[in-house]
């Protein structure tokens, strides 16, 4: 399917490009208290470190908008300048006008037009939030969900519908509603003055197949940038697979300039689990790459210890933990290919199409582990310091190949010419 047309000007979030052509952009959300500017401040942190472009914030209070400027502070003094992002409902009209620093101080507002007011008072509210972006110079969200989709709106549509000679059914109308809630308010930004070019839409459902039908029609009717992500994702696994299936079809048709994975966190889970997803997903599409990827082999009854999957987790999390630092040291390590596998079956193969790879033993086998470096077997490791050795091997690569790329000392690209430590 060909790419949709897109506007080819990006919306600038900060200093983030979003859509326009621009490389498809991570974002994520906090579960703080915004008022709590410390708690926030160290969340968003975080999340930025795990590689989120763009942080979204909720500013639900005149407290918590009273505490987005310092949130920005105390980020700056961090030396993090990811862009925030207000969550406004309900109220965003009132905290915008009353809190100039928070609207000053937040890179993008949200504004979900099924939150924004009732009857006429929604049409002055939602031009009293347009006029805040107008005088700061921000861009909007348009953010529809159908959870919170405007009432007045959907009942329209079902009356429109029921006297068709062939109505459609309601699911059909709930898609429809959401799209036009979005359209209509885009449309009607832009007559206040906001250039379209400022303007991003979603459009989030909790269905896999209503969100895929719905950014198609939205990629066919309008050329706004389009946040993508479904909505009330789930938790563990579920989440993710519904997640990556609605989004992974989108994007692989064009559709979609920035993503979040709506995870559900378990009590006190992780919550920069969403963005290594969001990545991982982008990545494992060849659509971006942010950390060199572990390929490992599931295991199976030729591995009876868990050594492998030990290793391939390890490996995996030093070399996220490592990318913060590595990502300006060493361009181009974020497409490093590393592979860990559990046998001779497809060890040996695995390996040698990575950049570097590492067979260990299967049941029964001699208890060593071939190293393979841009495909040929350099060094076998064997006894108890394998893991700590292997990863003084990649350690050892990644200076070589990636530190001081184009320069008078170009690092070294084949085996041949890499140092090795462990023997
Ligand atoms: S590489 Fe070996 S251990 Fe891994 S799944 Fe294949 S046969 Fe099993």
């Amino acid at each position: 399917m060909r790419a949709p047309r897109r506007l080819s000007t990006p919306v600038m979030v900060g200093g983030v490009a979003l859509g326009g052509g621009a490389p498809i952009v991570v974002q994520s959300m906090t579960n703080t208290d915004t008022a709590d500017a410390e708690a926030t401040a160290r969340q968003v942190h975080e999340l930025w470190r795990a590689g989120s472009e763009l942080v979204r914030i909720t500013v639900n209070t005149p407290e918590a908008a009273a505490a987005v400027a310092s949130i920005r502070e105390r980020l700056d003094a961090l030396g993090c300048d990811v862009p925030l992002i207000g969550d406004f409902h309900y109220n965003g009209h009132k905290l915008l006008s009353q809190h100039p620093d928070c609207a000053r101080a937040l890179a993008k507002y949200r504004i979900n037009p099924g939150n924004v007011g009732k009857g006429a008072r929604r049409d002055e509210q939602f031009a009293t939030m347009v006029e805040a972006a107008l005088r700061h110079a921000k861009p909007v969200r348009i953010g529809v969900n159908w959870g919170s989709l405007d009432a007045e709106l959907l009942a329209r549509l079902m009356d429109e519908n029921a006297r068709l000679a062939q109505p459609l059914d309601s699911s059909q109308v709930m898609r429809e509603a959401v799209i036009r809630s979005a359209l209509e308010s885009a449309r009607q930004a832009e007559q206040l003055g906001l250039p379209a070019e400022r303007i991003v839409i979603s459009c989030k459902t909790s269905q896999v197949q209503d969100l895929i039908a719905i950014y198609r029609e939205l990629a066919r009717r309008c050329r706004y940038a389009l946040h993508l992500g479904l909505t009330e994702a789930g938790m563990g696994s579920k989440g993710i697979v519904a997640s990556a299936a609605a989004m992974a079809v989108l994007l692989q048709e064009g559709i979609g300039d920035t993503i979040r994975a709506s995870l559900t966190p378990e009590p006190g889970g992780d919550r920069t689990r969403e963005v290594a997803v969001a990545q991982e997903l982008l990545q494992t599409m060849g659509l971006r790459s942010f950390a060199p990827m572990v390929a490992a082999c599931p295991g199976c009854g030729r591995t009876t210890s868990s050594y492998f999957q030990t290793l391939a987790e390890s490996i995996q999390a030093w070399l996220r933990a490592s990318m913060p630092a590595w990502k300006a040291r060493y361009p181009g390590v974020e497409e490093m290919r590393v592979a860990v596998m559990g046998c001779v079956v497809n060890g040996p193969g695995e390996s040698k199409h990575a950049d570097i790879g590492i067979s260990l033993p299967g049941t029964n086998e001699v208890p060593v582990a071939p190293v393979y470096v841009d495909g040929e077997k350099t060094v076998t490791l064997k006894g108890e310091r394998i893991a700590e050795e292997f990863q003084a091997i990649v350690e050892d690569y990644v200076a070589r190949r990636y530190g001081d790329r184009g320069g008078a000392g170009a690092a070294p690209r084949r085996a041949k010419d890499i140092k090795i430590k462990a023997v």
